[in-house]
């Protein structure tokens, strides 16, 4: 299930629905499917969408630029408001510390993929390192010597030490 319907989720029991989803989000270079379980309650104006996602997606690291797996285990906690917050507010309303408000302005189903998507995006490490082991030093070394302006101290030829 990619789209839920908001009339579904408002005539359903307890106005609760409980999404599993597992399938690859394309736009990542996905080991495994990413998998969620996502709770959706109608809360009168607002839907609030609580779960967990787990999942392996290939990076690239940032020293090393070998690809690697990254282990995705995070919690999602989302509100929708069902009328545009944009025209009352103005601005993107933040209610506390990393819970964002997404405006649905009008729209009559909630995007379970655009969710996963955005979350992912945000909960990715902002400097993507393959792992403690990494050695993206010596790959920067490396390059560093290949700059023209260091040729010189290629041709520095070292004297044999004295026997
Ligand atoms: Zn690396």
């Amino acid at each position: 299930m990619r789209k839920i319907s908001i009339d579904d989720l408002e005539n359903s029991a307890d106005k609760t629905l409980k999404i599993s989803f597992e399938d690859f989000i394309k736009e990542f270079n996905c080991v495994t499917p990413v998998k969620a379980e996502i709770i959706l309650k109608s809360l009168g104006e607002f839907i609030e969408a609580k779960g967990h996602v787990s999942g392996v997606v290939k990076l690239e690291c940032d020293l090393c630029l070998k690809e690697f797996d990254y282990k995705l285990d995070f919690d999602i906690d989302e509100l929708y408001a069902k009328k545009s917050l944009m025209e009352e507010y103005g601005q993107e309303l933040e209610l506390k510390d990393g819970q964002f408000v997404t405006d649905l302005d009008g729209s009559d189903e909630i995007d379970i993929y655009d969710l996963l998507y955005q979350s992912v995006i945000l909960n990715l490490p902002n400097k993507k390192v393959c792992g403690i082991n990494c050695n993206g030093d010596n790959f920067l070394k490396e390059e560093n010597l290949s700059d023209p302006r260091l040729d010189v101290f290629k041709n520095i030829k070292l004297e044999p030490k004295n026997k």
